[in-house]
């Protein structure tokens, strides 16, 4: 009798699914997906400006240095004092009519020809000198240049002791000769005249590498200024002497200083912008404003502000420089510092290379948790749906089948009673005494069925409206049991197992007693003929429990979950000869649920079951 509808396969209930929950949530997991990945976009457009900020800083900040260079330049050439514009490290340079350089440590030599003049010979030292080529022995000339000595203005002086010095060495008188170089070397150079101090050491360094180290030292500290040629020979000289006690540091310094000499050739050359000799480099910026001023900022001096410049970066980030852009310049925009005469690229990085994916991360994992979250929700919740719906369905089904099951059950008695009834009338027992009692009896019997099929159908619908009310009062339990056993036992014989001591019950009388006749009737019901049903009851800890037991055909473990629904009746159930309609159980079940009372099962099939209707006693 099942009908065909279409909701009762479940497909329509799949679609449903599909489109209210499935498709919405697919189209939400889209959605975020594509969030996320827009928000990664803009987390790395964010990044990517940042650090583009940070390189244009960087950029500019270079960029002031070389301004500030060129204007010091132009003040250079204006005529401004050289000393106070030349900031550490750099190396200003004025290229007027005669060389001057600040700081002078910073060079080797400069060009020939480029030193002061020096002021002239006076007269008299001439003319000693002269006498002194002129006669055969040097001895003469020793008391010419002692009384000129005392004599001559005091720039003078060293260059005096130097000529009495040679002449001593020429007379053989070595220790006297060397008296004079040291007095000489003590002597302070005079500005306008080549340095006595400088040819004195330079003479005492012949005769000992000590020396000669010593005035290689000072040489390199930028004591003197020497012009190209003389410098390539005393330098020469000097390392020969010294013998290797130059320590290294000041053989690379002096190395460094003559490539800044040659620097400054090529800008005297008029050559400008970055120019590099070996491993040393230099911007060379000159001005000619009205005279001409070049300033060479080393390469050293570059680097020191680009740390500095570094330093001031922000902490996650770090500014880079090299000689070519780094290759992934969509992480890190590079600048070229060409514009600037600079041969380097300028870019920042994140200090910590997995720190622009790492928020995005983070939201991405959050956003994952909320959508695993939604999901679990509705997959739970679609779960909770299906079962439900499937489980109204069933009911519904249970219930188009209770009509059909409800109309059969009423006519089979009143079929029966009319039967007898129209046999009694027709006198086919009328001299047949225990017959007719017989005809009676069953008549009563089935009466009694039907008004337990029309009682328990109506009590459920009113259960069901809510409409049940219930009358509690004190029922003497172990009377009360009798009683029903009575009644049950007119159709089968029911051992009744009462001690006479049960405390008595408190609950609606008629309810709890039609609960405890449907367990008796589906005992006799579901059990063979003659087969004995018993009827049990213990008094315990507060509460009453009446068994009710057959040895019938017994419940399989998963159908004992669903006999207590309304409409449920067993696979065998419907098509056997027990007559019912699936509402005696789930009556039973209200009943208690209304009383307190709790209602269990024990049963294996073909071993017969128990049915527990657990009371409280009443206080
Ligand atoms: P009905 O007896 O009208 O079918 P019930 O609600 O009383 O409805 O019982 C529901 C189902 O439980 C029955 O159809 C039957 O399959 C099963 N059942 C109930 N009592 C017993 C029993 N004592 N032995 C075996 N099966 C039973």
């Amino acid at each position: 009798m099942r009908g065909q509808s279409k909701w009762r396969d479940g497909r329509p209930v799949a679609w449903l699914f599909a489109v209210t929950i499935v498709l919405p949530s697919l189209a939400l997991a889209v959605l975020a997906y594509r969030a996320l990945d827009s928000d990664r976009q803009v987390a790395e457009q964010v990044w990517r400006e940042r650090l583009q900020d940070e390189t244009r800083r960087a950029f500019s900040q270079l960029e002031r240095r070389v301004l500030e260079t060129r204007r010091r330049a132009d003040a250079l050439a204006r005529g401004e004092e050289l000393d106070r514009r030349t900031p550490d490290g750099m190396i200003a340079l004025i290229l007027g009519p005669e060389l001057k350089l600040a700081p002078v440590s910073a060079f080797a030599w400069t060009p020939d020809g480029r030193l002061p003049v020096t002021a002239a010979l006076p007269a008299e030292l001439e003319q000693a000198e002269s006498q002194e080529l002129r006669q055969a022995s040097p001895r003469q000339a020793i008391p010419m240049y002692a009384s000129l000595l005392r004599r001559a203005p005091a720039p003078w002086r060293g260059w005096i002791h130097l000529r009495l010095a040679r002449v001593f060495a020429q007379a053989g008188e070595a220790a006297e000769s060397r008296a004079a170089l040291q007095r000489a070397s003590s002597l302070p150079d005079s500005p306008d005249l080549a340095p006595s101090r400088f040819a004195a050491r330079f003479e005492l360094a012949a005769a000992s590498p000590e020396e000669a180290a010593l005035l290689y030292r000072d040489l390199n500290a930028g004591t003197w200024l020497l012009e190209k040629s003389p410098y390539a020979y005393y330098e020469m000289r000097l390392l020969e002497w010294a013998g290797g006690r130059i320590p290294p540091e000041i053989l690379a310094g002096e190395q460094r200083r003559q490539v800044m000499s040659r620097l400054l050739e090529r800008v005297l050359h008029g050559e400008s912008g970055w120019l590099t000799e070996g491993s040393v480099s230099a911007l060379a910026t000159t001005s000619s404003h009205t005279r001409g001023a070049a300033i060479l900022t080393p390469d050293t001096q570059w680097e020191l502000w680009l740390a500095e410049t570094a330093r001031e970066a922000p902490r996650d980030l770090f500014i880079r420089a090299g000689a070519a852009p780094p290759r992934d310049s969509r992480r890190a925009p590079a600048l070229s510092l060409s514009s600037l005469g600079l041969p380097w690229w300028v870019w920042s990085e994140p200090r910590d290379p997995g720190a622009p994916g790492r928020e995005n991360q983070s939201r991405r994992r959050l956003l994952l948790a909320a959508l695993l979250v939604v999901a679990g929700v509705l997959a739970f919740g679609s779960f909770a749906t299906v079962r439900l719906v499937r489980r109204e369905l069933r009911i519904a089904q249970l219930q188009s089948d209770f009509t059909a099951t409800v109309s059969h059950e009423f006519r089979s008695p009143l079929t029966g009673i009319r039967q007898l009834g129209e046999m009694l009338l027709a006198g086919r027992a009328a001299n047949d005494e225990p017959r007719r009692r017989q005809y009676y009896e069953l008549i009563c019997r089935e009466s009694d069925r039907l008004t337990r099929l029309v009682e328990n159908v109506l009590d459920f619908v009113r259960m069901e409206d809510g409409r049940r009310q219930y009358r509690f009062e004190r029922i003497e339990t172990g009377e009360w049991l009798r009683e029903l056993a009575g009644i049950a036992a007119q159709r089968r014989t029911v051992d009744a197992d009462l001690p006479p001591e049960l405390p008595p019950v408190e609950g609606d009388k008629d309810a709890l007693s039609s609960a405890v006749l449907n367990l008796l009737d589906n005992a006799i019901k579901y059990s063979p003929d003659g087969a004995p049903v018993s009827l049990q009851a213990s008094g315990e800890g507060g509460w009453v429990t009446i068994g009710v037991r057959d040895q019938g055909r017994g419940i399989a473990p998963e159908e004992q979950r669903r006999i207590f629904d309304r409409f449920y009746r067993g696979p065998e159930a419907g098509g056997g000869p027990a007559p019912g309609v699936g509402l005696g159980l789930a009556l039973v079940k209200r009943i208690a649920d209304a009383h307190g009372a709790r209602i269990r099962v024990e049963s294996a099939p073909g071993k017969g079951s128990t049915f527990y209707l657990s009371l409280k006693a009443a206080v």
